[in-house]
């Protein structure tokens, strides 16, 4: 191993394949090695079939000099991985009595006896090094060609794959590397309330000043994150720096829009200012059915700022809880915002709270109208003595546009909790006992 992009990783299994097992073992590897400086170049899943497994291993092997395949090494008729890369290797099966034994004391320290199906675990590739897989019966196995390539067979069980990777893989490859290569780190940016389109233009001469550093647009339902990667090649005060230099300037040309880096939730931060302001919210939610309280309260210690909710789906319980007059609902509709703002304003007022996020809209799939389509919502944010309210028409199905309709409003309190003065309206002053 002499340079980054040299690993490939075969996933094996007709579970992935059909989608009924995520595969989160070629994520792990390539996250667990690209942190000591190993890159996945190339990542494959093939089905529980000999020809299969036989084809991808060579012409992994013919471009990469490490491959690690996970899967297929257990005892029964679907497990061929095995004796196919053996064959692939010339490599005949040879009965490795220690681990024979192994095995056999590790059932009969359960109490059961070994079923004969078993003894093939303990055969290995003629030549081949066995990994010792203490949390399983399958151990891990390494075999090398004459001209250094080699390949890796792990079991497919997650935490068996794990401890193989930590324990066995990243030593093995950390010892055979001649020239090592640096971690390859990054840091994510996360921006909220600008399409990716927008964040891409405002960054326009900013990924080719970054280079060697690379700068990935990942759009989400919570915003666009921006990934910068340092893939190695810097040591690691470098890198740092790099990045840091990297960070100052997407700072600078997309400014407001940043509310977080790495796994920052919008919701941690508004509570975090609503903390260091001494400041209380409440929530008014119809459409997101208490999503905006959920993220809120997701965070530990949110019990010093959130006092509660109101989730008002029908028009009664907007009115008779929230205090939304009968008018303003009679003459805009429930999706407006006339009462969005009435619905903040009412969670302050039954709350007592200095701050509110209100949320009325069209989830889908039906309710929708010609002047308000699936996907019309209305957010109104209340801090202090001012209103900020927005209409958004998300595309989506009814999960996605709750989603958004819960980020958007945390994102429009955010915006006020920063410059609580800058837009200042008063705040709607509500009758509140009439009837529907
Ligand atoms: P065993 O000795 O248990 O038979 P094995 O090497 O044959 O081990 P598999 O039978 O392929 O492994 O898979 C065992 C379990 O691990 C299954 O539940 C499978 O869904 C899960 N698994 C296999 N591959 C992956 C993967 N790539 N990502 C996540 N889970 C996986
Ligand atoms: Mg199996």
């Amino acid at each position: 191993m002499t340079r980054l992009g040299e690993v490939a990783v075969i996933t094996i299994g007709d579970e992935l394949l059909l989608g009924q097992t995520i595969d989160s073992n070629a994520a792990f590897i390539s996250r667990e090695l690209a942190k000591h400086g190993f890159r996945v170049a190339i990542r494959i899943t093939v089905g529980d079939d000999e020809e299969a497994i036989s084809n991808s291993v060579r012409d992994a092997l013919d471009r990469s000099r490490v491959v690690i395949c996970t899967g297929g090494l257990g005892p029964t008729q679907d497990d061929f991985t095995k004796p196919v890369v053996a064959r692939l290797f010339g490599a005949d099966l040879v009965l490795d009595e220690q681990l024979l034994e192994q095995l056999r004391e590790r059932f009969r320290q359960r109490g059961i006896v070994m079923a004969e199906r078993n003894i093939c675990q303990a055969e290995v590739p003629r030549g081949a090094r066995v990994l010792p897989n203490p949390r399983g019966t399958a151990p891990g196995l390494l075999l090398t060609r004459d001209d250094g390539a080699c390949c890796i067979l792990l079991p497919g069980v997650p935490h068996e794959m794990r401890g193989l990777i930590l324990e066995q893989v990243i030593p093995f490859l950390e010892q055979r590397a001649t020239e090592r290569a640096h971690p390859i780190s990054y840091r994510t940016l996360r921006t909220t309330g600008i399409a990716e389109s927008a964040v891409a233009e405002k960054l326009d001469g900013v990924v080719a000043a970054v280079r060697p550093l690379t700068l990935a647009f990942l759009p989400s339902i919570p915003g666009t994150d921006l990934r910068i990667t340092c893939w190695g090649d810097l040591g690691e005060s470098d890198a740092a720096a790099a990045i840091a230099a990297a960070e100052t300037r997407i700072r600078s040309a997309l400014q407001s829009h940043i509310y977080g880096a790495d796994d920052d939730d919008l919701a941690a931060v508004v509570g975090e200012l609503l903390r260091a302001q001494g400041l209380t919210v409440a929530v008014a939610e119809s459409c997101t059915g208490g999503l905006v309280g959920k993220r809120l309260t997701d965070a530990a210690g949110s019990s010093d700022y959130f006092l509660g909710g109101i989730i008002a789906y029908a028009n009664q319980v907007k009115h008779e809880l929230l205090g939304v007059s009968i008018n303003t609902l009679r003459e805009h509709g429930a999706v407006s915002e006339a009462v969005a703002r009435e619905m903040a304003a009412g969670a302050r007022r039954q709350t007592g709270a200095s701050a509110a996020i209100a949320i009325t809209g069209v989830a889908g799939p039906g309710g929708g109208t010609p002047d308000k389509p699936v996907g019309t919502v209305w957010i109104a944010a209340s801090l202090n003595q001012a209103t900020e309210t927005r209409r958004s028409v998300w595309g989506g199905d009814r999960e996605e546009i709750r989603e958004r309709a819960a980020q958007a409003g945390l994102a429009l309190l955010w915006k006020l909790l920063r410059a609580p003065a800058a837009s200042a309206t008063p705040v709607a002053q509500v009758p509140v006992h009439e009837k529907l």
